[in-house]
């Protein structure tokens, strides 16, 4: 019998939160954010589950490549543009859309031998810093990219830094506006947290929405509205089962580092997962976790193949019951990917891409 550990996928989950952020995107077409291997959930399995979406966006050509093999003829989108000169071969092979967020990829553009021109979104930096022409340089890169026969279509981006947080997206939206309102094309602003925060600004959902997170059933804003607030499902659970039940008493310690000492009495399990398996190393005790769809906490260290559950709210658990890292247990009770994430110090967006390769995937 292989390990118990299993991560289950859940397409009706990734359906109903497709149809739940193009309800909030009103008229705008919707990109499902697809890319690091569809946040860990598999590229083609999520894509199978999202093909209602008006297109894809991803990073790599051999992301796209996959979609294509896989029957997609829709729009595809390269977030991060191409890499260098022959990408462009692949993008008119392939017919992708690119981002072009610097001028050495509108030089790579000029040199490109192709009877078919393509469709590009120019993308500003409104204060991200991150990737992006100037605003005051926007309008100069436009001019030189809709010169060259190589491009058709332009469209125009950017990028939210605090769409989550308090400091909102206000400062940057006001930016993009300013420096781009004169030129034509279409536009792209919202990430999941944009999109659904704020959901009846039209300059923001514009022509094109770009949730990732959200589609999967995690929380943009985590802290401030969970996941059932945003009316969304957990795309992924994270199964195993227990596979010892240690019994301590007072005063003996459980996992390396002799890390949670008993004070009282108290039946311990052990579930084969950890942080080779992409459970987060750092979730302190009092992490939680489902134990035959009871709500319990984490005990001690993490290890690389095995951690530690508090079952003395159990008593009747043994060995083989079922644990639930995160998602749904099989009984339909629910933990969501944040709690865990936040127990940790992370976000919902880093468990689900570290989900390790060794650990086996079933679609629900
Ligand atoms: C990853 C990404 C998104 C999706 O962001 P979420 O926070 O996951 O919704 C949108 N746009 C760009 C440019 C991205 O890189």
């Amino acid at each position: 019998m292989p390990r118990p550990l299993h991560a289950v996928i859940h397409p009706q989950a990734l359906q109903h939160n497709l149809s739940r952020l193009r309800l909030a995107a009103g008229d705008a077409r919707v990109w499902a954010v697809v890319k690091a291997n569809a946040y860990g959930h598999g590229l083609v399995r999520a894509y199978e589950a999202l093909r209602a979406a008006d297109g894809f966006a991803l990073l790599d050509l051999s992301e796209a490549q996959i979609l294509r093999d896989a029957g997609w003829r829709g729009p595809l989108l390269l977030l991060e543009g191409v890499f260098e000169q022959r990408d462009l071969e692949m993008c008119s092979r392939l017919d992708l859309w690119h981002v072009v967020h610097h001028e050495a990829q509108i030089d790579m553009l000029s040199r490109h031998k192709t009877q078919v021109p393509q469709r590009v979104f120019l993308k500003m930096n409104s204060g991200m810093n991150r990737l992006g022409f100037a605003p005051q340089a926007f309008k100069s890169a436009w001019t030189r990219l809709n010169a060259l026969p190589q491009v058709d279509e332009i469209s125009l981006m950017t990028h939210f830094a605090n769409a989550d947080g308090e400091s909102g997206i206000a400062a940057q939206q006001r930016v993009f506006e300013q420096f781009s309102s004169d030129l034509p094309g279409e536009r792209s602003l919202a990430n999941s947290a944009a999109l659904l925060r704020y959901p009846s600004a039209e300059a923001v959902l514009a022509d094109w929405v770009r949730p990732g997170i959200a589609l999967y059933g995690s929380s943009p804003d985590h802290g401030v509205n969970d996941a059932a607030h945003w009316g969304l499902q957990a795309a992924m659970s994270l199964r195993s089962r227990l596979i010892a039940v240690q019994s301590l008493a007072v005063g003996d310690s459980v996992g390396y580092g002799g890390a949670f000492v008993a004070d009282h009495d108290m039946r311990v399990g052990i579930v084969s997962c950890g942080y080779a398996d992409g459970y987060p190393r750092h979730a302190p005790t009092g992490t939680p976790v489902l134990v035959n769809g009871v709500r319990t906490r984490t005990l001690g260290r993490v290890s690389m193949d095995m951690l530690c559950v508090d079952l003395s709210v159990l008593p009747s658990v043994e060995i083989g019951d079922e644990v639930t890292l995160w998602g749904s247990a099989s009984t339909g009770q629910v933990l969501c990917i944040d709690e865990v994430a936040a127990a940790a110090g992370t976000v919902g967006y880093e468990l689900m891409c570290a989900l390790a390769a060794r650990v086996a995937v079933e679609v629900d």
